[in-house]
């Protein structure tokens, strides 16, 4: 069995060490998961919401204990780790108050007069393999909607958030949701296919890199299984001539570092028309000097470092590839000093096509800024990429705005703001940023059977 360690990415200290579970133990984690859901499933939706509520309810109790372990284990510096739990008490509130409407019967009247109806029932245990970007959010987002629906959860999350894993489950603890309907598991991602394949498992869920979720799909489908992708994303932010380039330009830096940058949805790719470049790339690297680095735990700080050091090291070598390919590095793009997680703030300029920086994620604080002739060369570059989750476009326009957004390659487009979630809005991506959806109605009918009920 091997150990699973939380180290402070910031300090380099081991805080805790953890022993992955057992065969026996994740055996028996199954099978409360699976006798927990044929009670779960009968509990009324009025009852679940009331858990549910106190989920939220608790999270609001201990935010700060709980944003400080995220911020001590991935390094995210703790205003943004207090607003990370917050976003989780929402979207608890959120589904505890719209599950019930959302899978309500749906009648249909058939053109012969015959009466037929939609139920939306549970389906079981859903297994949640989940990244360590925002630990919670991204497992809350999962658990809220698929809890409410009456399936139970398991969640895997990645191996450097062990402390976070268990937080969230004491969330659900406390808050009395019957044992074995939310439970995390400490364990490797070599365990995970094993699971996958077990009958108890209905479907699964992954937040991730494009190989995890590669991997953990086709187990899911080579054993008939539903899976869900939330994979990476190269977000284009697209800034026209007509923008307000003040605006465009704060809110590209904020959507760029939030995180440090470690955000699937984060801006990556900047594409500004030609006339207004010169003018935008001086308020940028303005905006992102202006900003202060520390302590993760000091609430001044507005960036740290990132969430290990092997991802600062990956992150410094893709910006060395580009730069030996011909790209202009405008600012930062040192090499992190030994065994640190801390990354210097990087702006990339004139990026040869076949660059890491160009074609691949960029999953930390370095912006590639691209100058293009038009909009329409604005967004042909957009497209040119893998990948398809959000993308932000500016423009004073906004007839030209929604018809541009048509021509957009992702899964959301937003006008004049930078790309987030919110559980009132459908989240995921198309290409190789995943397939299927979270977040509102649509992340809700996720796990569900959309059973046809004909009434003859
Ligand atoms: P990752 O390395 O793919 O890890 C994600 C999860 O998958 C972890 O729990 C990891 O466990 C597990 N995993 C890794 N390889 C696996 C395998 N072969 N089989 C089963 N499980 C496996 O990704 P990450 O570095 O944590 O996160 C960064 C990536 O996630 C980025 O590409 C980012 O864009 C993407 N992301 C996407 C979204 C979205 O909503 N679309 C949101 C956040 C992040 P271990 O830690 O134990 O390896």
């Amino acid at each position: 069995m091997s150990k699973i360690k939380s180290i402070n990415p910031y300090t380099g200290e081991v805080l805790k060490e953890f022993q992955s579970l057992s065969k026996d133990e994740i055996e028996n984690c199954l099978s409360k998961a699976a006798k927990a859901y044929s009670t779960w499933k009968q509990v009324t939706f009025k009852d679940r919401a009331k858990l549910m509520k106190k989920a939220a309810e608790q999270l609001r109790k201990e935010q700060e204990k709980y944003a400080k372990i995220i911020s001590q284990e991935m390094g995210k510096v703790i205003k943004e780790a207090k607003s990370e739990v917050e976003k989780c008490a929402w979207v608890c509130d959120y589904y505890a108050e719209n599950a019930e409407e959302f899978l309500a019967d749906e009648p249909i009247n058939l053109p012969d007069g015959a009466k037929a109806k939609v139920s939306h029932e549970p389906i079981g245990t859903v297994l949640a393999v989940m990244p360590w970007n925002f630990p919670f959010w991204q497992v809350f987002r999962f658990a809220a909607p698929t809890l409410m629906a009456g399936n139970t959860g398991l969640l895997k999350h990645a191996s450097n958030v062990p402390q976070c894993s268990l937080a969230i489950e004491e969330v659900f603890t406390k808050a009395g949701f019957p044992e074995g309907v939310f439970q995390s598991l400490i364990i490797g991602s070599k365990e995970t296919n094993e699971i996958i394949s077990d009958e108890r498992i209905k479907a699964v869920t992954l937040t991730g890199s494009e190989k995890a979720g590669a991997s953990v799909a086709s187990e899911a489908a080579k054993n008939i299984k539903k899976a869900v992708l939330e994979l990476g994303g190269s977000d284009p932010f697209i800034v026209l001539e007509d923008a307000d380039l003040e605006e465009a330009a704060k809110i590209a830096v904020k959507a760029r570092m939030i995180n440090f940058g470690q955000s699937c949805i984060a801006a990556k790719r900047f594409i500004v028309v030609e006339s207004v470049y010169d003018d935008f790339l001086k308020l940028f690297s303005k905006n992102l000097e202006d900003l202060k680095s520390g302590d993760p735990m000091d609430e001044n700080s507005d960036f740290a470092c990132m969430a290990r050091t092997d991802l600062a090291m990956e992150l410094f070598e893709q910006v060395e590839k580009s730069k030996k390919a011909g790209a202009k590095i405008l600012m930062g793009g040192e090499k992190p000093e030994e065994n640190s997680a801390v990354f210097k703030p990087t702006i990339i300029t004139d990026i040869p096509k076949d660059s890491p920086a160009h074609k691949e994620e960029l999953f930390g604080p370095v912006a590639t800024i691209f100058s293009v002739k038009d909009e329409e060369e604005a967004i042909q570059l957009a497209n040119d990429s893998e990948f398809g989750l959000g993308s932000s476009l500016w423009t004073k326009d906004m007839k030209k705005g929604e018809e541009l957004a048509k021509k957009i390659e992702s899964g959301a487009v937003f006008l004049n703001a930078m790309v987030a979630s919110n559980p009132h809005l459908p989240f995921g991506g198309i290409k190789k940023s995943g397939f299927g959806r979270e977040l509102s109605r649509y992340g809700i009918l996720e796990f569900v059977n959309s059973k046809t009920v004909y009434l003859g």
